[in-house]
């Protein structure tokens, strides 16, 4: 990467970007306007960094259905443990207590 291809810097532009971040993370964008932003984050840190937070949040989020797993987990959980408390005869080994 040459200085030559870098775009003045112009903080107006970061945040039309940050405008239209989330949108972009979510493909929500048309190409052009994709490709504006790339090129944006190739030469901005800031956006950069910023971009990369709020990729791993929505991705962190869409990893996370707010209320879906814990419960069925904890109650499998629990009924395992049970099942093993109680000495159903055919578990050994289960590992750390
Ligand atoms: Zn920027």
């Amino acid at each position: 990467m040459s200085i030559a291809d870098r775009p003045e810097h112009d903080p107006a532009h970061c945040r039309e970007m940050f405008a239209h971040l989330s949108e972009y993370l979510d493909r929500e964008l048309d190409e052009t306007a994709c490709r504006e932003i790339e090129q944006h984050l190739r030469h901005c840190d800031a956006c950069r960094a910023c971009c990369a937070t709020l990729a791993r949040t929505v991705a962190l989020c869409r990893g996370m259905p707010a209320h879906a797993v814990p419960e069925t987990m904890s109650t499998r959980l629990r009924e395992a443990i049970e099942k093993l408390r109680s000495g159903d005869g055919t578990v050994s080994g289960a590992g750390p207590d």
